[in-house]
């Protein structure tokens, strides 16, 4: 398997280890984030305390716009009420359906954005496609989740290329 995904950064731990300075030096003006497992566990409509205190650092320093492969439209009016952010569902990343209302709302040139997600293949190869710079992170339950998805996310991390430059 050639590894063939290349995000800007890769962290080892959740979302909430991304430093704000971080993201300055990547000179980023807007935030795609993933929902998922990256701001919350899934099906919980709910922010952990941490992830909340990041989250409101970085809607103080940047435009976001939250995008997801969920397609359940209740759930996801129920995560619109807790972030209070702009959220696009049904986005079938990496393809281009929801990214590019993403783009709409931020209205940035491309390289001022970065996603930040936990799925290499969608995520990242995303952030790839548009030219967006990408920060994989890990998902926020992946240490309470079976076994059969621990193999799955080994699987999809064997497409990450982790070599520097
Ligand atoms: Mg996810």
């Amino acid at each position: 398997m050639v590894p063939f995904l290349r995000p800007t950064l890769i962290y080892d731990g959740d979302v909430t280890k991304v430093q704000l300075d971080d993201l300055k030096k990547l000179n980023a003006a807007g935030l795609i984030l993933d929902l998922d497992n990256t701001i919350m566990a899934p099906k919980s409509a709910k922010l952990e305390p941490e992830v909340k205190l990041w989250l409101e650092l970085m809607k103080k320093n940047f435009k976001i716009v939250i995008l997801t492969n969920n397609k359940k439209a209740f759930y996801l009016e129920a995560v619109r009420q807790v972030l209070e952010l702009p959220v696009i569902g049904f986005a079938k990343k990496p393809w281009s359906i929801g990214i590019k209302e993403a783009l709409d709302i931020l209205k940035l040139s491309n390289d001022k954005i970065v996603v930040i997600g936990d799925r290499p293949l969608t995520d990242i190869w995303l952030g790839q496609r548009f030219k967006l710079k990408a920060i994989l992170v890990k998902a926020l339950t992946a240490h309470i989740e079976p076994k059969w998805k621990y193999y799955l996310r080994k699987l999809e991390w064997s497409f990450v290329n982790k070599s520097k430059g």
